[in-house]
C-alpha cells in the first residue's frame, strides 16, 4: 500500500479508450490499497481518474497551485486538496508525497512532469519507480524516440531502463509494485 503519483491529461483525448484506462487505473489503485496523488483537477482524464478512485472507496490527494484553484479547475471532493504557491512547489510536493510515478496519456504538462521526475531519478535525487501506460499505442513513438536517443549516445541504457512501460493498467501497476 503506497502513495502513487499519476501524471495525465487535463483533456480527455479523442478516444473513449483513454478515459476507460484512467477509470481502470483508478479502480485498481483503490482495490490494491494505494493512495492517488495527482494534480488535483476535476477536468479531463485527471477528473476521471480521481472520481474512479473515490467511487471505488480509495483515497485521492490533489496538489494544486492557488492560481489554478482560483480558475475553478480544482476537484473539491477529494480526500485532501493540498494548495501550494506555484508550479515548482507543486511538483516538489507531488514527488515528496509519492513512492512511485505513473504517466497516462496527456499533453505537454504530463510530459514535463514525467521527464522531470525521471531526470531527478537519473541524477540520484530519488530511487522511486516510474512508468508510462502505453495504451492505444499512444506512447509508442516516444518509446521509439527514446531508444533512438540511446542509439545516438545521448541516453545511457541503464537510465532508459528506469522508465517502465506496459499496455494495461494492471500490468503497469504490477511492474511498479515489483520495484516499490
Ligand atoms: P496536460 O498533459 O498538458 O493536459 O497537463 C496535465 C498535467 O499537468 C497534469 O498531470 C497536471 O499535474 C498538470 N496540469 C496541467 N493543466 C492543469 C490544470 N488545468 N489543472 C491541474 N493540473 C494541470
Amino acid at each position: 500500500m503506497s502513495r502513487l503519483c499519476v501524471y495525465l491529461g487535463s483533456r480527455p483525448g479523442n478516444s473513449p479508450i483513454f478515459r476507460q484506462a484512467a477509470v481502470e487505473l483508478g479502480t485498481l489503485l483503490a482495490a490494491r490499497g494505494h493512495t492517488l496523488v495527482y494534480g488535483g483537477a476535476r477536468i479531463g482524464l485527471m477528473g476521471d481518474l480521481a472520481n474512479a478512485v473515490l467511487d471505488a472507496g480509495g483515497d485521492a490527494i490533489g496538489v494544486m497551485p492557488d492560481h489554478l484553484v482560483e480558475r475553478e479547475q480544482a476537484h473539491f471532493g477529494l480526500t485532501e486538496l493540498i494548495r501550494v504557491g506555484n508550479m515548482h512547489e507543486r511538483k516538489a510536493t507531488m514527488a515528496s508525497q509519492s513512492e512511485g510515478f505513473i504517466a497516462l496519456p496527456g499533453g505537454i504538462g504530463t510530459f514535463e512532469e514525467l521527464f522531470e521526475i525521471w531526470t531527478w531519478g537519473y541524477l540520484g535525487l530519488h530511487d522511486k519507480p516510474l512508468g508510462l501506460l502505453n495504451i492505444n499505442d499512444f506512447y509508442s513513438p516516444l518509446l521509439t524516440f527514446l531508444d533512438n536517443t540511446v542509439s545516438h549516445g545521448f541516453l545511457g541504457a541503464t537510465t532508459r531502463e528506469m522508465l517502465l512501460d506496459a499496455e494495461t493498467p494492471s500490468d503497469l501497476l504490477d511492474a511498479i509494485q515489483a520495484q516499490l
